[in-house]
C-alpha cells in the first residue's frame, strides 16, 4: 500500500506541529521519510524504512525527529526484541503474564532509575511515566509503577537514614527482584484507616504478621510467584502490649520466584476484563515471623495518626499524578489507530470512495483528542514540575496530582469510547488494542486514589478554605469563568450547611465535586498549554470540547447557545483538520501500536496468522430418498 493520501487534505501542515514553528528549539530541519507502508513490524527501525517517501511532507508515516515529539524514546530499542514482537493477544493468560514480566523488567532495566530519581522525582521519573509501553502491554506497565514508585519509593524513603535498605532499592530499581505494595484489603479499600491486618510486636523485637478474617485478606497485588524473588511493603495494623499503634508498612518477603513463603498464601484471581493480565490474587498471613527491621517507620503511638498515616502513604499520592500520566500515551494511541484505520477504511463504489474520514463525525472525536493529547501534555509538564517542588505546600502538591488525575482520566474514557465505537466493530475486538486501553483507563481512574472520593476531598477541603490551587493566568477565558462560577455556587451552598460532614452537603455537594474538580483541570490545561506555546488551533479546540461537557452553564451564563457553541466547534476543527496528519504522526506512538487495522499489510499478516479451519466433509441439506418419503409418512398420519 502506498502512503496515505487522500483527495481530502488532511496532511497538509500549515503552521506546524502542536506548536508554532518558532516556539521549538531544535525543530526538524530535514525529515526521515518513507515511501510506502509495506513493513507489517512494530519497530520501523531506519534500515527497515524504503529509501524516499513519495510524499515527504505529507505521510503519515514519515520518521519525525524525536526534537518534535515529546513521547519518550527510551525503551524504544526494546521493540525488535522478542518479548515485544511476539503477538500475544491469541496467548494463555500465563503465557501472556510472563510476557508483561519481561518487558516490565527490561524496561525499568532500559531506563537505569537510580534511588535519587525516585526520592527527587526526576524528569526521568516522570517520562517512565509516559512511556507507550502503556498503549501496548498495560499490565506490563501496571507491575513498572508499582515496582520502582510504591515500593521501591516508600524504602527508599526509609533507606536515606537506614543504609541496610539501599540494596533492596537497587534490587527493585534494576528489577533483580519483584516489589509488591499490599494496602488494599477485601473489607477496605478507600478506608485505609480501617485496615485489619496486624503486626504483633513479639518481647524479642520482631512481629508477627496475621490476616484476622477475611475481609482482612490484602486485595489485587500480583503476589503470585513469577519468576523473580518478590518482597513487598505490607500494611498493617501495629499492635504491642495489646494496644493499636496505628497502620504501619512493613517489608515483607512473599516467595522466591517459584514457591510462596512459609505463611503467605496468595489465590489467583480471575481476569480483570479486557485488559492485559496482572496475576492480581488475594493474600493472607498466618502467623509470619519478622524481623524488628521489617518495619518501616517508628513503633511508638504517634501523636496524630491522621497525619502520620498521610505521610508514610506520600508513594500513593506521587502515584495519583504518576499513573494520571499513563494515560496519555494512551490518548496518543487512540488518535493515531482511529487515524489510520478512518483513512484506511474507504465506502462507495469503484469510483466514487471516500475514506471515512470525510465524514465530521469520524473527524470530531479524532480531532478533538488530538487537540486534547497536545493540551494535556503540557499539562503533565506543569503539573509534574509543581509536584516535584518541595517547596510548596503538599496539600497544593496532592490537590495538582488529583486535578491532573481526574481531567486526564476523563478526557481519556471519553474519547477512546467515542474513536473506538468509530471503528466499528473493529473496535470490540482485543487485538486492536482499544478494548484493553480503555478498561486499563478505568483501572487508573480508581488506583492509587479514585478519582471521585478524590474529588470530594480536595473539593470540601478547598470550599473550607484550607488551601488554594495557583489562580488562573487567563482569568477572563471561558474556561476560568465556568471554573470561578462553579466554585462561588457551591462554596455558596457549603456556608448554608451545617456542617461540612452535613446530609445537605452529601445530597448537594458531593455529586458537583468531580466537575468542579474537571472544571479547574481544564482551566488549568489551557493555561499551561497558552505557557507552552501550544498552537492556537488546537487550543480553541480544546477549549469547545470542555465547553460541550457542561453547555448548559455557557447557555445560561456566557450567552452561547446551542448553535453558537456548534459553530465554534465547527471552525475549531476546521482549524485542525489540515493539520491532523502531521499531529498524529508527532505523536509517535505508532511503534508501539499493534492494532490490526491500520493498514492493509498489518491486517493481511494477521489474518494469514489467524486458525484456520479446512476439510472435505459434505452434510445434507435436503432430506432424499426413502427417508424423505418415510417422514413425509409420518407427518401425515399426524395431521
Ligand atoms: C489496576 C489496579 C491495580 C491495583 N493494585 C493494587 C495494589 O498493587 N495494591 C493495593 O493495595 N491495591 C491495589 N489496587 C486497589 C486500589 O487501591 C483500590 O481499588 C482503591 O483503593 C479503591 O478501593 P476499592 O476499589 O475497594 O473501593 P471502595 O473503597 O469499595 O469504594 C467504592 C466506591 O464507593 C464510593 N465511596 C467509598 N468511599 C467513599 C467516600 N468516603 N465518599 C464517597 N463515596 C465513597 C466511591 O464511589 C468508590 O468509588 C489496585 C486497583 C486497580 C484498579
Amino acid at each position: 500500500m502506498m502512503c496515505v493520501q487522500t483527495k481530502f487534505q488532511f496532511w497538509n501542515d500549515e503552521n506546524g506541529p502542536g506548536r508554532p514553528p518558532s516556539s521549538k528549539p531544535g525543530r526538524v530541519e530535514k525529515e526521515q521519510s518513507c515511501s510506502s507502508r509495506s513493513q507489517v513490524a512494530l519497530t520501523p527501525t531506519p534500515a527497515l524504512l524504503p529509501p524516499h517517501c513519495t510524499f515527504p511532507n505529507t505521510c503519515i508515516y514519515c520518521y519525525p525527529s524525536p526534537a518534535m515529539s515529546h513521547t519518550p524514546q527510551r525503551a524504544r530499542h526494546l521493540l525488535a526484541a522478542p518479548a515485544f514482537t511476539t503477538p500475544t493477544h491469541a496467548l494463555s493468560r500465563s503465557e501472556k503474564t510472563r510476557y508483561s514480566y519481561e518487558r516490565a523488567k527490561a524496561t525499568v532495566q532500559a531506563y537505569r532509575l537510580t534511588m535519587d530519581d525516585i526520592l527527587t522525582l526526576s524528569p526521568k521519573f516522570w517520562e517512565i511515566h509516559q512511556d507507550p509501553l502503556m498503549a501496548l502491554d498495560g499490565s506490563a506497565m501496571t507491575l513498572i509503577t508499582i515496582q520502582i514508585n510504591l515500593t521501591a519509593g516508600t524504602l527508599a524513603r526509609q533507606a536515606v537514614n537506614r543504609p541496610e535498605l539501599i540494596p533492596v532499592v537497587e534490587d527493585l530499581l534494576s528489577f533483580r527482584k519483584s516489589g509488591q505494595f499490599l494496602m488494599t484489603e477485601v473489607g477496605h479499600g478507600l478506608d485505609i484507616a480501617n485496615l485489619e491486618t496486624t503486626a504483633t510486636l513479639l518481647p524479642s523485637g520482631e512481629f508477627v504478621l496475621n490476616t484476622p478474617s477475611p475481609s482482612a485478606a490484602k486485595f489485587m497485588p500480583p503476589t503470585i510467584p513469577a519468576g523473580l524473588p518478590t518482597v513487598a511493603i505490607v500494611w498493617a495494623k501495629l499492635v504491642a502490649n495489646g494496644e493499636n499503634r496505628g497502620i504501619r508498612p512493613f517489608l515483607v518477603p512473599i516467595n522466591d520466584g517459584k514457591t510462596m513463603c512459609a505463611g503467605v498464601k496468595a489465590k489467583l484471581l480471575s481476569e480483570r476484563g479486557g485488559c492485559n493480565p496482572v496475576n492480581h490474587a488475594i493474600t493472607t498471613f498466618h502467623n509470619v515471623r519478622l524481623a524488628p527491621e521489617a518495619i518501616l517507620g517508628s513503633i511508638e503511638k504517634s501523636a496524630s495518626p491522621r497525619v502520620e498515616l498521610t505521610q508514610s502513604m506520600w508513594r500513593v499520592a506521587c502515584g495519583t499524578i504518576a499513573i494520571g500520566c499513563l494515560a496519555l500515551p494512551i490518548m496518543k494511541a487512540y488518535a493515531t489507530i482511529g487515524t489510520m484505520y478512518s483513512l484506511r477504511r474507504h465506502v462507495g463504489g469503484p469510483n466514487d470512495r471516500l475514506p471515512i474520514m470525510h465524514f465530521r463525525t469520524q473527524q470530531i472525536p479524532i480531532l478533538t483528542l488530538t487537540a486534547q493529547v497536545y493540551v494535556m501534555e503540557a499539562f503533565i509538564e506543569w503539573c509534574t514540575s509543581l509536584f516535584s517542588d518541595t517547596t510548596i505546600d503538599f496539600r497544593v502538591r496532592h490537590a495538582i496530582a488529583g486535578i491532573l488525575k481526574t481531567t486526564i482520566v476523563g478526557h481519556s474514557n471519553a474519547g477512546g469510547i467515542a474513536i473506538s465505537d468509530r471503528c466499528g466493530v473493529q473496535g470490540l475486538f482485543s487485538h486492536n488494542q482499544m478494548t484493553a486501553m480503555h478498561n486499563e483507563t478505568r483501572g487508573i481512574a480508581i488506583a492509587e486514589g479514585d478519582v471521585m472520593v478524590l474529588s470530594i476531598k480536595l473539593v470540601t477541603e478547598m470550599l473550607q478554605g484550607r488551601y488554594k490551587v495557583p489562580p488562573p493566568q487567563n482569568s477572563n477565558s471561558f474556561l476560568a469563568r465556568h471554573e470561578k462560577s462553579l466554585f462561588e455556587d457551591n462554596r455558596a451552598v457549603l456556608a448554608s450547611c451545617a456542617h461540612h460532614r452535613s446530609d445537605e452537603v452529601n445530597r448537594l455537594i458531593l455529586p458537583q465535586c468531580q466537575p468542579i474538580i474537571e472544571a479547574m483541570g481544564h482551566r488549568m490545561a489551557y493555561d499551561a498549554a497558552v505557557a507552552a506555546g501550544v498552537s492556537q488551533n488546537l487550543i480553541d479546540l480544546y477549549e469547545v470540547s470542555c465547553m460541550k461537557l457542561d453547555a448548559a452553564w455557557y447557555s445560561e451564563e456566557a450567552g452561547i447557545g446551542r448553535r453558537a457553541l456548534a459553530d465554534m466547534e465547527s471552525n475549531a476543527l476546521d482549524a485542525v483538520l489540515p493539520q491532523l496528519g502531521r499531529l498524529v504522526g508527532q505523536m509517535n506512538v505508532e511503534p508501539w501500536v499493534s492494532s490490526k487495522i491500520v493498514s492493509d499489510e498489518r491486517w493481511d499478516a494477521f489474518v494469514e496468522g489467524l486458525e484456520v479451519f479446512e476439510g472435505q466433509s459434505a452434510v445434507p441439506v435436503f432430506r432424499t430418498g426413502e427417508t424423505a418419503q418415510l417422514e413425509q409418512k409420518v407427518v401425515r398420519s399426524h395431521l
